[in-house]
């Protein structure tokens, strides 16, 4: 995770430290691609805090990152997990022209929950930066994710994997909401390894190159198998 441990964000759902970040780390970018480069690592998923401070939302340091760890580590692939840099396209651009393999931004919850769930983000503008990154760059897979346990119902999951899939969206991953600690949101249903087996092959159905569904499935599950 780059771009420091405070988030200028309130994700309800979210154990991330919130309030006014640190300066940027300037040699951040080439630390993490030599730490990279020292555990011999062939796939790598890089995150951030959100940084709403900073002109470029941070766009800038991100493609630093991907160029240092893409020159140190000849032949590794890199996945960015990004913000949605307040719907800037250009910062969007940024990261997707720095040499990627895979864009996610995960939508989280759906529309209706945005406000108890995410407050200071947009459904739309998230998937507007999906949209953005495969118009920029075709070939570059894009990817999201879905937690559950929030108060959707399962149609509105798949009305959001419909949207998903309309921007063009290759891969998702949907688990099961845990509550990291007393503030932050409670859970308010586990879902059955069923469902989750059955939202597999409904998202199958809807064209997603990969999906990853059960109770356990984080953002990163599996990563590297995507691209393979
Ligand atoms: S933007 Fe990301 S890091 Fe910040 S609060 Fe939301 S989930 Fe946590």
């Amino acid at each position: 995770m780059i771009l420091g441990d405070i988030c200028t964000r309130g994700c309800r759902f979210c154990a991330i430290g919130k309030g006014k970040p640190v300066l940027l780390d300037p040699e951040e970018p080439r630390n993490v691609a030599l730490s990279v480069k020292d555990l011999g690592l062939q796939h790598i998923v890089v995150t951030s805090v959100d940084r709403d401070d900073l002109p470029d939302g941070g766009s800038a340091h991100f493609a630093k990152t991907v160029f240092w760890i893409k020159s140190l580590n000849p032949g590794i692939r890199v996945e960015v997990l990004i913000p949605d840099f307040k719907g800037d396209e250009s910062a969007v651009e940024t990261v997707v022209r720095s040499g990627i393999d895979v864009l996610n931004h995960n939508v989280e919850t759906v529309p209706r929950l945005y406000k108890k769930v995410r407050p200071g983000s947009v459904y739309q503008r998230s998937l507007d930066v999906l949209k953005a990154a495969k118009s920029i760059r075709a070939e570059v897979l894009t990817k999201s994710g879905l937690m559950l346990g929030v108060g959707e119902a399962m149609d509105e999951v798949m009305a959001t994997l419909r949207d998903l899939r309309e921007m063009k969206c290759d891969i998702v991953t949907i688990g099961q909401y845990l509550q990291p600690s007393t503030d932050q949101l409670p859970v308010e249903r586990y879902v059955t390894p069923d469902e989750f087996q059955q939202l597999k092959a409904d998202a199958q159905q809807l064209g997603f190159r990969h999906v990853e569904s059960g109770p356990l499935v984080r953002s990163s599950y599996h990563a590297w198998s995507h691209v393979n």
